[in-house]
């Protein structure tokens, strides 16, 4: 059996400078919350924690006296929290995501509503909206027009980061056919991450090579789940696994070609252990049909 990695998987540079800048604040000081989970990744966590940068849910939880603010980024409320506090803040918001954040806020300044492709409960999607006030909504719903008595006259439109460029491309047609007739402007913005578009094309790729798709990362990571969602469409058996453990080797049987991807929060540890068990797997198959 041949395993076949994507030729793009894995962290993202928004991730891996994350990730760097909270264990060097780990290493300088006893001890450093994170303001939510720093990527979508059990092992990660874990891995952090026992660092000394541990996680807690809400502002009201923090109780050391350095916080760390995730990749995903927060609203300008959410900072002047902490800083009300008295708190020492690293910021370790994703430069690319930043960019979502402040053409977020250009745009309620230049009188836009903002609409985020996107999921409402997803901390990248709470952030930027929290740049937009009471001017913005997050919506996956090509019909969300309809929802209005009257129609916005200026709409601007981003994306999650992590959105799927196609899925994009046919939210922004479709709200381009329904508000042209009202409205005065329409402004899109493509805040679509290239690391991830670069991750799902390079999956896409693999998924038409092989017969069985072997996606690694945290089930609640968007981006990971995207990738599955992305080699499923491409008619081939896809798995969604956060650990190595999680293979059942009945999987692979009959299978000559495994393609293996990784979201943009799963570290090469997870992929390689995953890898390493596909192997063994293969070789137990190889022995038994001797
Ligand atoms: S996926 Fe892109 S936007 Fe998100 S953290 Fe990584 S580099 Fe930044």
């Amino acid at each position: 059996m041949q395993i076949i990695l994507a030729t793009d998987m894995g962290f993202c540079f928004g991730v891996r400078r994350a990730i760097v800048m909270m264990e060097q604040a780990a290493q300088a000081q006893p001890r450093i919350e994170s303001l939510g989970a720093v990527v979508h990744n059990p092992q990660v966590v874990d891995r952090l924690s026992s660092q000394g940068v541990q996680v807690v849910k809400n502002i009201g939880d923090i109780t050391s006296t350095s916080v760390a603010i995730t990749a995903h980024g927060v609203g300008p409320d959410v900072v002047r929290e902490l800083e009300k506090r008295g708190l020492d803040v690293l910021d370790t918001t994703c430069p690319i995501v930043e960019r979502s954040q402040i053409a977020a806020k250009k745009l309620v300044e230049d009188g836009f509503i903002v609409v985020v492709y996107g999921n409402s409960d997803h901390p990248e999607t709470r952030g930027v909206l929290g740049w937009a006030g009471d001017k913005g909504i997050a919506t996956t719903d090509h019909d969300f027009l309809k929802g209005y008595k009257r129609p916005p006259k200026k709409i601007g439109i981003l994306a999650q980061t992590t959105q799927v460029p196609a899925h994009f491309t046919a939210f922004v047609k479709d709200i381009m056919d329904q508000a042209l007739e009202d409205a005065t402007e329409i402004r899109v913005v493509n805040t679509l991450c290239n690391a991830t578009s670069s991750q799902q094309e390079a999956a896409i790729v693999l998924a038409t090579q092989v017969q069985l798709m072997v996606v690694v990362g945290g089930r609640n990571s968007a981006n990971t789940r995207h990738l599955a969602e992305l080699c499923t469409s491409e008619g081939v058996e896809t798995y969604h696994i956060e650990r190595a453990d999680e293979i059942d080797s009945s999987w692979l049987v009959g299978k000559d070609r495994v393609g293996v991807t990784a979201g943009a929060s799963t570290p090469d540890e997870a992929i390689n252990a995953v890898v390493q068990k596909l192997e063994e797997i293969s070789k137990e198959l190889a022995t038994d049909s001797r």
